[in-house]
């Protein structure tokens, strides 16, 4: 199982793993621990759950614009 997260810092969408304690974000460094973090979504697999994170990307910049 995948989660998708938010990163506590810069609100960027995280893949983790569900045995990963932590995810370092990729866009701002910060260590983003894994159980405190915002959950938005959940996959099978590490594609399925890249593919959620675009999606919700997507859906975020839509309401964002308007
Ligand atoms: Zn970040």
């Amino acid at each position: 199982m995948y989660l998708v997260i938010l990163c506590s810092r810069c609100g960027q969408f995280l893949i983790a793993g569900e045995k990963n304690k932590s995810r370092r974000c990729f866009y701002c460094g910060e260590r983003v621990v894994v159980s405190r973090a915002k959950r938005v979504g959940r996959a099978e697999t590490s594609r399925e759950a890249s593919a959620l994170a675009q999606h919700l990307k997507l859906e975020r910049a839509k309401r964002k614009t308007g």
